[in-house]
């Protein structure tokens, strides 16, 4: 399988491990110790497309004579973004929870992997379709095509071997349906966490559901992932729990079209704009009514809309024995890779699987953490797996790795936080940090040059300070203004300049009419 050049090079690299290895920089000995790989990535939303772009990227010395392939079950890239062709027909589940009136509720310069901005003339809080084509762009851009095999679904995934030596063997369908078998060294999983709804189970509503059959009347409780349009809902009473992001879209959408709709939250600081009517959390249904945690019910409703949240689940790896599905437990059984369906666990760095069934760097994830923009997110996890993949002596044994996961498990504690509860998500604003660390980390082993830059460009940081955005574009719009401020904005530099002119221009305005609103959060 070796070609000549790589034998020359293992030899090169033999001979200068035997010689003065403490004389050359430890990236050099990185760069030279090419070993034939096969990898492979499934998924290919905005965190597949990152690690595919960097795993590629990687020096042609480190990765000489890799197999990397990406499968993707759909028809093109962009994962969520991408609509469904179909219309929905619950239960069966939708390819994506994507709406026709999604737009982006984080401003796009924040939402890029670093490099390579939208395209000039994006609004700052765009239509899905704008998304979706940057994911076009940017697998075209950096030619990444050729290494993915649409319509291809991974069905299995299990490991034949110890825990130091070893291969994956998966099972994948492809677009006629037939079963392949291959061989794999690496697995990076990229198949995103908003696709196994999370529907809580309220006492009483089958009742509810079955006297509104007997009563000829249509009732329906539905997750989130099928709601599509709100026209659908005309002059309906609706029930929208959850203050998410989808939850909070459905209720302000629906507001416009519905007879009437509540908007049920556990916290009163965050619900949706428009006509609605806030409620707490619901206690249960009686058989004609939503009654909720203050004892107020809501009658006459005739739609449950469940915006709440997604179960973290890896359906080829459980299906191949790898991932133990058990909800609720808050500690691992035997180091198997466990999900509480909030936690996968134990990961290092929430990226690579610490179970102690193959070597450190065997299975990676890439976009599991949560309250960040993903994609700047996903490129600092990819270049972390992608050099980790290339050279496991990288990582500290796994004994160590888990007694580091272990103690900010702790800090997390001591913190106020339950690690099993809150799962990937990046709390108290740790997202650049945890970036940062990343990229330092490999910088501190030799992996990367040094260059005294940060992996977070200063303005990225700087954004997530800004408070009047939202607002502020929403009165640009209002104003027809939207020309005018995307201007001449095309690189990074001059959408971190719009960003800041834009917070300090409604700020202004704001102060000078006395408005206050409540701390404008970003909701992922
Ligand atoms: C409604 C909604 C709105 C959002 N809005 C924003 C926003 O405004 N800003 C923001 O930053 N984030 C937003 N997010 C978060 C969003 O999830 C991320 O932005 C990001 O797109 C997730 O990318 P991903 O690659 O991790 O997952 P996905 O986009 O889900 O991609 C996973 C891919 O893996 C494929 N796949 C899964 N299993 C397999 C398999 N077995 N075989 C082959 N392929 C497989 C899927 O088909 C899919 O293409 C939103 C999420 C939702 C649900």
């Amino acid at each position: 399988m070796f070609d000549l050049r790589q034998l020359v090079l293992s030899f090169i690299s033999y001979v200068l491990l035997q010689h003065e290895e403490g004389n050359y920089p430890q990236a050099v000995f990185q760069h030279i110790t090419p070993v034939n790989k096969s990898v492979a990535i499934v998924g290919a939303g905005s965190a597949g497309l990152a690690a595919l772009k960097n795993l590629v990227g990687l020096p042609d010395e480190l990765r000489n004579g890799w197999e990397i392939v990406l499968y993707e079950q759909r028809r093109d890239v962009g994962g969520i973004w991408l609509p469904d062709p179909q219309p929905v027909h619950p239960p069966d589940l939708p390819e994506t929870p994507l709406y026709p009136l999604l737009h982006t509720n984080t401003p796009v310069p924040t939402m890029t992997y670093p490099g390579f901005p939208f395209s000039p003339g994006t609004p700052l809080y765009p239509s899905h379709e704008y998304v979706e084509q940057y994911h076009q762009d940017y697998a075209s851009h950096f030619n990444l095509m050729p290494y993915i095999m649409l319509n291809h679904t991974v069905l299995s995934s299990s490991w034949i071997g110890t825990p130091d030596k070893g291969r994956w063997e998966v099972t994948v369908q492809d677009h006629n349906g037939r079963e392949i078998h291959k061989s794999f060294d690496h697995v990076v999983v990229a198949n995103g966490h908003n696709h196994e709804p999370h529907i809580p189970i309220y006492a009483g509503q089958e009742d509810w559901l079955r006297s509104g059959i007997e009563g000829g009347r249509t009732r329906e409780i539905l997750h989130s992932i099928f709601y599509r349009k709100p026209e659908r809902y005309a002059n309906q009473t609706v029930v929208v729990v959850g203050s998410g992001a989808s939850g909070r879209d459905a209720a302000s959408q629906l507001a416009l079209h519905a007879r009437k709709v509540y908007h049920s939250v556990r916290s009163l600081s965050d619900p949706a704009s428009g006509p609605v009517e806030i409620k707490p959390e619901i206690s249960h249904f009686t058989s004609d009514g939503v009654v909720f945690t203050d004892g107020s019910t809501a009658l006459d409703v005739d739609y449950v809309i469940l915006g709440t949240g997604y179960e973290l689940r890896v359906p080829f790896l459980e299906r191949g024995g790898e991932v133990l599905v058990t909800p609720k437990s808050s500690e691992p059984v035997d180091y198997a890779l466990t999900t509480n369906l909030r936690y996968l666990f134990p990961l290092h760095q929430h990226i690579f699987s610490l179970s102690n069934s193959y070597p450190t760097n065997a299975l990676a994830f890439i976009g599991l953490p949560i309250l960040v923009a993903n994609c700047p997110s996903d490129a600092a996890q990819s270049i972390y797996a992608a050099h980790i993949i290339a050279n496991g002596s990288l990582l500290d044994s796994r004994e160590e790795l888990l007694q580091e996961l272990e103690a900010s498990e702790d800090n997390l504690r001591s913190r106020g936080y339950d690690p099993y509860y809150i799962g990937h998500r990046m709390v108290d604003g740790s997202t650049f940090d945890y970036q940062d660390g990343l990229i330092d980390y490999l910088k501190a082993r030799g992996a990367l040059p040094d260059d005294g830059t940060s992996f977070v460009e200063g303005w990225r940081r700087e954004a997530g300070r800004y408070q009047y955005l939202k607002r502020g574009w929403k009165r640009v719009e209002e104003l027809g203004q939207q020309r005018e401020w995307l201007r001449g904005v095309e690189t990074e530099a001059e959408w971190a300049d719009m960003m800041t002119r834009l917070d300090r221009w409604q700020g202004g305005w704001e102060m000078q009419h006395g408005l206050v609103f409540p701390e404008e959060r970003i909701i992922f």
